[in-house]
Order: structure tokens, then sequence, then C-alpha cells
């Protein structure tokens, strides 16, 4: 079906940094409280990443690899309601096609930890046992090792390293309760504890935003009928060039949409005089049946059903709490 195809057709893995969106996004959605990032030369030599999530039986994780075995769906219909990052069931066969892949995991309440290895093939031995604590790591080693094509239009080592460590933040930002570590070559680059209180979170928006930002910015938190934004907006001292600290996040997901820029950009304008763009990381919290996550799976876009209530909302908010700090 055209659905089907539109969505296997999203699903493409072009450097470390989509893969590691894919890896993050199933910890998460295995409910995983604790995410350890392991890179290597930038990702193309080495990704693993281990969670404490609920894991994956010895009998699924054969299924874990094979095309449109997602556990995350059971009917097309089922794509309007669906919660999770994951639906496409895409993502784990995509990669093993193309790297050198071991899948370990132990399922709560299983006595076992099981291994499953595969390089580029489409089938698997059998899942041997191994040691692991409930959850899941997944290693994957020499990415493109067998698409010369794809390998060529890496970049550098510094560069591919850059776009996964950015794509580890933007998702370290969505899920403060989380604890995650990424190291690259044996280096700890980041180590952000579970932030349970705003305090913590302030301190993890520091760790990835920089203190500046935090120091400029105002707390946002509005509650409307069905919506709720939380967060923190720069003020207009908080001079870092404008373009790479505009994150905004539509039930943990994190999206890029019109509807939301211009409401930003439109309340901060209108309160402040100021002409540049707002630095902010603001979270929505809406009924996922009022938008469509779907409607382009790697585009971070999104498709409200009332985006004028959701401008509106989003414009009043910002509005009054800009106001309230107005010199
Ligand atoms: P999708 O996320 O779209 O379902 P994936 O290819 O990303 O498809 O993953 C396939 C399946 O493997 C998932 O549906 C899930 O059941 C299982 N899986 C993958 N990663 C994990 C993980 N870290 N913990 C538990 N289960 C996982
Ligand atoms: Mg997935």
């Amino acid at each position: 079906s055209h659905l089907i195809n539109q969505i296997a057709a999203g699903e493409v893995v072009e450097r470390p940094a989509s893969a590691i969106k894919e890896l993050l996004e199933n910890s998460l959605d295995a409910g995983a409280t604790q995410i350890d990032i392991d890179v290597e030369q930038g990702g193309v030599k080495r990704i693993r990443v281990r969670d404490n999530g609920r894991g994956i039986s010895k009998e699924d994780l054969p299924l874990a690899l094979s095309r449109h075995a997602t556990s995350k769906i059971a009917s097309l219909d089922d794509l309007e309601h669906v919660l999770s990052f994951g639906f496409r069931g895409e993502a784990l066969p995509s990669i093993a096609s193309i790297s050198r892949l071991t899948l370990s995991s132990r399922e709560e309440g299983a006595e076992q930890a099981w291994q499953l290895q595969g390089s580029g093939q489409e089938s698997f031995d059998d899942p041997e046992p191994c040691s692991h604590a409930v959850g899941t790591t997944i290693d994957v080693r020499d990415l493109f090792f067998n698409v010369p094509a794809r390998r060529k239009f890496l970049k550098t080592e510094k560069t591919e390293f850059r776009h996964l460590e950015d794509v580890v933040k933007k998702v370290a930002l969505s899920r403060f309760e989380t604890g995650f570590t990424l190291r690259h070559n044996q280096k700890t680059v980041l180590n952000l504890r579970p932030a349970t209180t705003i305090e913590m979170a302030e301190r993890r928006v520091s760790e990835i935003c920089g203190p500046a930002f935090t120091e400029q910015s105002i707390r946002v938190e509005h509650e409307g009928a069905e919506l709720r934004l939380t967060g923190w907006i720069g003020l207009p001292t908080f001079s870092r060039s404008q373009a790479d600290l505009q994150y905004f996040y539509v039930n943990h997901r994190i999206v890029k949409d019109r509807v939301v820029t211009h409401a930003v950009r439109q309340a901060y304008q209108d309160v402040l005089y100021h002409g540049r763009h707002p630095a902010y990381v603001l979270f929505l919290d809406i009924d996922p049946a009022k938008v469509d996550v779907n409607a382009h799976p790697t585009k971070h876009e999104v498709r409200f059903r009332e985006s004028s209530l959701v401008h509106g909302f989003l414009y009043r908010s910002l509005h009054r709490t800009l106001a309230d700090i107005r010199p």
C-alpha cells in the first residue's frame, strides 16, 4: 500500500547520527531510565547503546531484526494513535543490513540473557546465551562496511560525531527522567543524570545548551484547557547565533513547525520589540489525537488538527511570560 511504501521510504540510515536516533528511540520506547552510549571514530567504527529497558525475549530477538516486525502497532488504524516513537519496524533491520550488529538482551523476569549476531545478511543464527542485566545492548560495528557508496559520503570523524552528539542532546532534552552518558573514543562527553526536579532539569539544559542560556532565559509554564507549555525562552541579552538553539517538542518528540516558529517569534517581537529570533527550549503537551506525528517520520514535522488554536495558545502563553519581565 501507498502508506506502507511511504513509511518505508522515510526510513533511511544515512550516517551514524541517523542510526543513533533510531536506537535511542527504541530504548526510550522500551521504558529505559538509563541509556549509555559508546562511540568510536564518529560512530562509523562503533555505536553501542546499552539500556535498562524491558528487554527482548529470546523468541523475539530474530524478529527484532526482521523487516516489518514492529511490536508497537497491531494494524494500520493504530498509526493515528501511536504514542511511541517507533511504529515502522524498519530501523533495526535496516541497520543490521549495513553493519556488523550484535543484539544482546534480557527480558524482565527472564533467567537468562540472549545474544544474536548479524553481519549484513537477512537470516540469523540461533540466539546464544550471554550475560546481561535486564535491558538491551545493541552494538553496531563498521557501519556501511558493505555499502561503499554510502561510506564515501561520510564526513570526517569530527563532523560525524558532532551530528551524532546533536542527536543525543536533542533526545536527552526530550526525556529529563532518563539518564544518559555519551563516550567518544573512551572519553566521556556527556554525563546527564536523571532529572526529577526543575532545578535538575535546568542543570541538564545548562549542560546541553550552555550555562549562558540558562542564565539568560526565563522559565515558561502555562496550562490551557487541553494544552500545556513548559520550558525556557532566551532573553534578548542572550546572544548566541539564533538558529541553533531552537528546540521545540510536541509530546516529547522534537518538531520543526511553521505554526510554532511563527507563534513564538511573534510573541517575542510583540513584547520585546526585538528583531532577532529567540532561542528556546519548549515543550508542548497536547492530546495525541489532535496531532499527526507520522506525516513525515524522519523530517520532524507535525500537523496540528487545530493549528490556530495551538498558535493562539503558544502566542498568549509566551506573551504573558515575556510581558512579566519587560524592562
Ligand atoms: P520499531 O521501533 O519501529 O518497532 P525497530 O526496527 O526500531 O522497529 O525495532 C524492532 C523491534 O525490536 C521493536 O518493535 C521492539 O520490539 C524491539 N526493540 C528494538 N530495540 C529495543 C530495545 N532497546 N529494547 C527493547 N526492545 C527493542
Ligand atoms: Mg524503532
